[in-house]
């Protein structure tokens, strides 16, 4: 049988994984570790909230190894999960399908999300254990016209105990990611390799002959006959970048800025996170506690069970690079106009909930859904391959997409990495 090298087991390095095993013999290398949830308990982190030792978010890791965060040279903050899973295994579990750039482009995924809604539960059947004041918010939005609509989430429902944490990593298993259907491929007979950091795509004769390892301990080479790259907006990138292969300056991440309120005894750190969504042109609102903000910004000076948040995720202009470690990456004039539309919107929303004016205050702006860097075009709409890659070498996440989403991801690249799947599934 065929050897298949899949880098990275996010959401698309997982789904192809799974989708190829038994068609190749796959081995997954990921430079993480296996994932960990953060179990600290939230009360003893608000008492080195107080002692003033958490000054920098970049620090994060020392305490959570599964979660990066790192500064753009724009000053964003950039956070994704670094171990098995990837970084759906800090998300907040939202099942969202946006896929009409890809159908402008003449990709029709019908079928692989009708796989997914089979293989993954999706449901938005939380509504009945919101906290009141998370009613009253989707009450009130609704009366403004904002058409505000609970969230489907991926979850096992009867698991979750709505305690908040999913940023941390689900430690009630509660919460689906992308280490089930890595299971699934390491049941079939596919190697998870760890801790494993591929540096780049080793080239010979135009064709692709296996991946070199970044050094230390683990480096080395691994032969294959096909390479799937899921590193992710940022690693996949990279490693092209040191393949000899050129990305785009098409980078976005989806930046979000929270804007937050005094209000007591909201209790939305204890709260299923976003639990709906208003959809503008733009951006997205939905209530979100904002963990990163709480523990590192200064303007967080509430109890976090009397702080209550909304979030603005905005599509951005797709323009930044990832140069090696460095990531190049500024809002531009629109990004900021509608960032500031947000922010009114949100602040409308506090007020018309009994929030003082003077207690709002904003978040740390920050962003976690990078991609954008090789996207697909017409061109590439049968094929899912990109004339700038050797012919046995895809890509299969973020990367792709033809322009930022402003919302939740996961499910489309999913669906992505299921079509990418099967073309490779000709190679075998
Ligand atoms: C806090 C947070 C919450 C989120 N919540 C949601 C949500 O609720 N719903 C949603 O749809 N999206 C959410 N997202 C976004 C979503 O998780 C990501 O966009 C998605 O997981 C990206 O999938 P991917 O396959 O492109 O990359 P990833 O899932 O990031 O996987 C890439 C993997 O590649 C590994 N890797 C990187 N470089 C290398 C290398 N050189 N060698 C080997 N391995 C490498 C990484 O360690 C990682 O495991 C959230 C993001 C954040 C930060
Ligand atoms: S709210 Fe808590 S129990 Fe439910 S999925 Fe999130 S982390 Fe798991």
């Amino acid at each position: 049988m065929k050897k298949a090298v899949v880098v990275g087991s996010g959401a698309g390095g997982a789904t192809v994984a799974k989708e190829l095993q038994g068609s190749f013999e796959v081995t997954v290398l990921e430079e993480g570790r296996p994932f960990r949830p953060f179990t600290v308990e939230l009360r003893n982190m608000e008492i080195m909230k107080k002692s003033a030792l958490m000054v920098d978010a970049r620090l994060v890791r020392l305490l959570f190894p599964a979660m990066r965060v790192r500064k753009s040279s724009g000053d964003v903050m950039m956070v994704n999960g670094v171990g098995t899973g990837g970084t759906t295994t800090i998300c907040t579990a939202n099942a969202i399908r946006k896929d009409e750039a890809l159908r402008a482009l003449g990709i029709n995924l019908d079928q692989e999300f009708k796989e997914l809604f089979e293989e993954v539960p999706i449901s938005s059947d939380h509504q009945r254990h919101w906290h009141a004041h998370t009613q009253q918010a989707f009450e009130l939005c609704s009366q403004m016209g904002l058409q505000p609509v609970p969230t489907q989430k991926m979850a096992y429902r009867s698991r979750c105990a709505g305690c908040g944490r999913c940023v941390f990593g689900c430690q009630r298993g509660a919460k689906w990611d992308s280490r089930v259907f890595l299971d699934k491929a390491v049941e079939g007979g596919a190697k998870i390799v760890s801790g494993c950091s591929v540096k780049k795509v080793v080239i010979h004769d135009g064709s692709a002959i296996g991946v070199e390892i970044a050094g230390g301990l683990g480096s080395g080479f691994y032969p294959a006959d096909l390479i799937v790259l899921a590193a992710g907006g940022f690693g996949t990138p990279a490693i092209l970048r040191n393949s000899g292969i050129e990305c785009q300056p098409r980078l976005f991440v989806d930046p979000v800025l929270c804007v937050a309120a005094k209000w007591e005894g909201s209790l939305q750190d204890r709260e299923i996170p976003m639990p709906f969504i208003v959809q503008k042109e733009h951006f997205i609102l939905s209530p979100y506690f904002d963990f990163l903000s709480y523990f590192f910004n200064r303007n967080w000076k509430y109890r976090a069970k009397d702080i209550y948040s909304l979030m603005i995720k905005l599509a951005d202009s797709n323009s930044g690079e990832v140069v090696g470690r460095k990531i190049n990456k500024s809002l531009t004039e629109s990004d900021l106009d509608r960032l500031r539309e947000g922010a009114e919107l949100c602040g409308e929303i506090l007020r018309g909930l009994g929030c003082r004016d003077e207690e709002i205050f904003p978040g740390t702006l920050n962003a976690g859904h990078p991609g954008g860097m090789l996207p697909l075009t017409g061109k590439e709409s049968g094929t899912f391959h990109n004339d700038v890659l050797p012919e046995n070498v895809y890509v299969a996440d973020s990367t792709l997409f033809p322009e930022s989403l402003g919302n939740p991801p996961i499910l489309t690249i999913m669906a992505m990495a299921k079509r990418v799947s099967r073309k490779c599934l000709a190679l075998a």
